[in-house]
């Protein structure tokens, strides 16, 4: 058999597959998003051939024109989306429409499906768009005939969307594709003209591509006699290149579900021109909710660029940093070349100069958003925020900015607070702003290392993100207060703090403190050898706390060190992180601290002391959301506690 008749059957990938299931039986009550879907793909492979044509311009024949047509015919139950973009050849065709490419996708289609089986909400799809496959909402079957631009041969690709797809040689005079639905009964209403006018009009007026639709209409030579002929049904102009002002939400809206498949409005926009030594226009868009991959490593983020109109890529992500990855939209630049490279972008001055004016407004974005709509703001903060924090240590020259779009959780219970909220709240006299990290808001709240400073009336901001630490740490200070982590070794309350901030009746002159803090370190001295003795292989010190109140004791960071769960959270991903020992502080006043200094004295080598010390060590290492190194025993202790606290009831 030669290859002009040869029909291969091939299968879908499984997630293919699971993709249709979905679309087909569970998805969308808006089932007109087909057609913004196919525009968009029909306009994308327009740009892309314009593109390759600027290295090689023998691909468009003369008097080319780039151009997308809609031909429904009710004879045949079919609508046709027809365009002379860049095409797929054989494989192309059996790549594109048969795999999902991003591995990302597989695992959403999985949580997809989980979702389906638990009945839940679908509306998850659409962060991840279904595409091409979204044709199978209208139609029974699909054709698609497509003709790679600089090659002779088309191939035809049909399937009814269930298990499998055949390709065979097929018959096209111009490069492109058409998508040939087979619209199921019911859908037999895309059909009509009005319908598709209305449709194009409302999704697609802003392709900067000439749309057309076919239509029939009474001859002017002979009143019994229909014709057909095409009619451009959009302005195909860039939505970009339009003023503002002429420009409505809705259509703002569509542009953004055309550029990213988001189901959804974004949460907030920007359209401006730049003009002077270089020029560009840039419309940006935030989305609500984060794409599936917003914390995978193979992420792909940035903006689509355009020169002159020119659609050049996709994905650039050299127009905005790392941690504005979020951020989708257009930039389209006056100055760059046509053919430009990634290896041009990467050090262009150009670039530099957009990149620089994009964050600009972006952040200015931001905070007009937290100032206008703080609810929504802080729906966006939540999902967005650890992101956005990693700007505080890329990109230290924004700080300023920055630092006041964060919000964190505090002890003074009011939900999220931002840094200038917190100043608001500080009483008089106390001078730095005061923070805990760790795992959840309530092990933070909850920390031992807040007893001192909750008791002065201070507030200390919970910080609960992976991210916080180095975040924080570069941030160092707002306006002119200075940060401080309350799970340092070096915290120290300054003495005007404590005189103004200090309600308490018993309120104590500095030196009275220091005097009595170093009495306390003599008293409990034969305790604090005895510890240092029995935990030397797990803590670098041990010493008396001046920020416990209520607890026994607690561990805390000495200098340069991490916070447990952010150095373990570094072990499991690298090999050769030291482990950092910690401070294990004493609270000299608790009963309990008390009660172990006489034992140490009366019997300096007591097996029993060497066990509870051991023990308050463990709970130490609980209280902080760390793992016990031995849990068996700590459970027999327990016991053996409980048994003779048991017993001494009785
Ligand atoms: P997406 O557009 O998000 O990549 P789709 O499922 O819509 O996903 O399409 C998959 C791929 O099929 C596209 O990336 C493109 O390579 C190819 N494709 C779809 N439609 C066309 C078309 N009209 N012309 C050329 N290629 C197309």
């Amino acid at each position: 058999m030669n290859e002009t008749n040869e029909v291969k059957t091939h299968k879908f990938k499984a997630e293919v597959t699971q993709v249709l299931d979905l679309v087909v039986n569970s998805l969308y009550s808006n089932k007109d998003i087909f057609l913004r879907e196919l525009i968009s793909n029909a306009a994308d492979a327009l740009d892309r051939l314009r593109f390759e044509s600027i290295s090689n311009p023998s691909l468009t024949p003369e008097n080319y024109q780039a151009k997308i047509r809609l031909i429904p015919d009710p004879e045949s139950s079919t609508l046709t989306i027809w365009d002379n973009g860049i095409g797929m050849d054989k494989s192309e065709l059996a790549k594109e429409l048969g795999t999902i490419a991003h591995s990302g996708s597989r695992e959403l289609v999985e949580k997809l499906q989980q979702v389906k089986e638990a009945n839940g909400d679908l509306q998850l799809i659409g962060r991840f768009g279904v595409g091409f496959y979204s044709s199978y909402l209208v139609a029974q079957r699909v054709e698609v005939v497509s003709r790679r631009a600089g090659s002779s041969k088309a191939y035809r690709w049909r399937s009814d969307g269930k298990e499998t797809f055949t390709i065979e040689a097929a018959q096209r005079d111009d490069v492109g594709t058409s998508v040939i639905l087979q619209l199921k009964e019911e859908h037999k209403d895309y059909l009509s003209e009005w319908r598709l006018r209305e449709l194009t009009k409302r999704y697609s007026d802003f392709i900067n591509h000439t749309i057309e639709l076919q239509v029939e209409r009474v001859s002017k030579d002979d009143k019994d006699k229909k014709e057909k002929s095409f009619e451009a049904v959009n302005q195909a102009s860039a939505l970009w290149t339009r003023p503002a002002k002429e420009i409505t939400d809705e259509q703002y809206d569509e542009f953004y579900k055309h550029l990213t498949h988001d189901y959804e409005k974004p949460f907030a926009r920007s359209h401006f021109a730049v003009e002077g030594k270089q020029m560009f226009t840039a419309l940006l868009f935030i989305p609500k909710r984060p794409p599936f991959d917003l914390f995978m490593p193979d992420n792909q983020h940035g903006v689509r660029l355009y020169v002159r109109r020119v659609f050049i890529m996709d994905n650039c992500e050299e127009l905005l940093p790392q941690w504005l990855r979020f951020v989708r939209g257009v930039i389209d630049s006056d100055d760059l070349p046509l053919n430009v490279s990634r290896e041009l972008l990467q050090d262009s001055q150009i670039v530099r100069t957009i990149r620089k004016q994009v964050v600009r407004r972006v952040l200015d974005l931001l905070a007009k958003k937290a100032g206008d709509s703080p609810d929504e703001y802080l729906d966006f903060w939540r999902v967005f925020g650890p992101v956005i924090k990693e700007g505080l240590h890329y990109d230290p020259e924004q700080n300023e900015k920055i630092s006041k779009l964060l919000r964190y959780e505090s002890t003074a219970d009011q939900g999220l607070t931002s840094l200038p909220d917190y100043v608001k709240r500080m009483p008089e006299g106390q001078n730095s702003i005061y923070y805990a990290i760790g795992t959840s808001r309530d092990i933070v709240a909850n920390s031992p290392h807040l007893e001192g400073l909750k008791k002065k009336g201070y507030e200390v901001l919970l910080m609960t993100d992976a991210v916080d630490q180095w975040a924080v740490e570069s941030l160092q200070k707002f306006e002119d207060k200075p940060l401080v982590n309350a799970m340092r070794e070096d915290l120290k309350l300054e003495q005007s703090e404590e005189k103004a901030g200090d309600t308490s009746a018993d309120k104590e002159p500095k030196d009275k403190q220091v005097k009595e803090k170093s009495e306390a370190e003599i008293q409990l001295k034969p305790l604090i050898e005895r510890c240092k003795e029995v935990l030397s292989d797990h803590v670098s010190e041990v010493r008396v706390s001046q920020r416990l109140t209520d607890s026994p004791a607690c561990l805390v960071i000495p200098k340069g060190g991490l916070p447990a769960h952010i150095e373990r959270l570094l072990r499991a991903t690298q090999r050769g992180i030291p482990e950092t020992k910690r401070i294990l502080e004493l609270n000299p006043i608790h009963p309990l601290v008390k009660r172990l200094l006489d034992i140490q004295k009366s019997d300096s080598t007591s097996e029993k002391l060497k066990e509870w010390i051991e023990l308050i060590y463990d709970q130490a290492l609980l209280i902080e959301g760390s793992p016990i190194p031995d849990p068996q025993r700590f459970a027999t202790r327990m016991t053996q506690l409980l048994q003779t606290a048991v017993e001494a009831q009785q």
